[in-house]
């Protein structure tokens, strides 16, 4: 199921990429694997799935273990500054970094490890009261300033989740309004190159508006059972 189903998301990437003229190698394709074991995560390892995205500290905790070590993984849930030093050590990317707090104790962490710790900012581009992100302009470059002047930190992109919402403008308004906060810090030179936006049921837009990092659970490993 997971080999099909990679296979069959590869596809679709790819097919999009060359109607829209992009180049489908410049996409990371990112499985979600919350909720399902590392069983899962090897499965789609053994079909040379090289990037995973978890969203709680304990998972990936538990999981990394038992997976290969030439694993990416990429950290994509709500981080609280307390859970930092279980994500640090583990996580090559870190796509929720939503207050100077986090970034400050990150750093801390990263410098402690000796590691240069890459970061995209969580930005809120939908009404709904349950996304988390930053808002504000002045908070956002605020704390892309300090990552600029800190050595165990690379800011290397924005991430942001669309409203849920069958409207597709709706949903394509958040992924333009990504991009265009992208070029607005790149014009400050700030040098971002990742745009980490589109899920399951959105990638397709994301891609059309510059999407470089594509995070999907459910079109790989199937719909989630959280009682489990
Ligand atoms: C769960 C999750 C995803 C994957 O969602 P699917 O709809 O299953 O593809 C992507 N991004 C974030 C932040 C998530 O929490």
């Amino acid at each position: 199921m997971i080999k099909e189903n990679l296979n069959r998301v590869r596809e679709e990437i790819a097919e999009k990429c060359i109607k829209i003229g992009r180049n489908p190698a410049e996409i990371t394709l990112i499985a979600v694997s919350k909720t399902y074991g590392y069983e899962s995560v090897l499965k789609a390892v053994n079909c040379g799935q090289k990037d995973f995205g978890e969203n709680w500290a304990q998972e990936l905790v538990e999981k990394y273990d038992f997976v290969p070590k030439d694993v990416s993984w990429h950290f994509i849930g709500h981080l609280q500054t307390n859970k930092a030093k279980y994500v640090v050590p583990r996580a090559e990317f870190i796509h929720s970094v939503d207050k100077l707090k986090l970034a400050e104790e990150i750093a801390k962490i990263a410098q402690k490890q000796n590691k240069l710790q890459k970061i995209l900012l969580e930005i809120k581009t939908s009404e709904e009261a349950t996304k988390h992100g930053l808002t504000s302009e002045k908070e956002i470059e605020e704390i892309a300033g300090f990552c600029k002047e800190n050595p165990n930190i690379n800011l290397v992109g924005l991430m942001t989740m669309a409203p849920f919402t069958d409207d597709e403008k709706k949903v394509s308004q958040s992924f333009v309004q990504l991009r265009l906060l992208k070029d607005q810090l790149n014009g400050k030179g700030f040098g971002l190159k990742e745009l980490s936006m589109g899920m399951t049921g959105d990638f397709e837009l994301a891609l059309e508006e510059g999407a470089t990092m594509l995070r999907i659970g459910t079109a790989i490993f199937g719909t989630r059972n959280y009682s489990t």
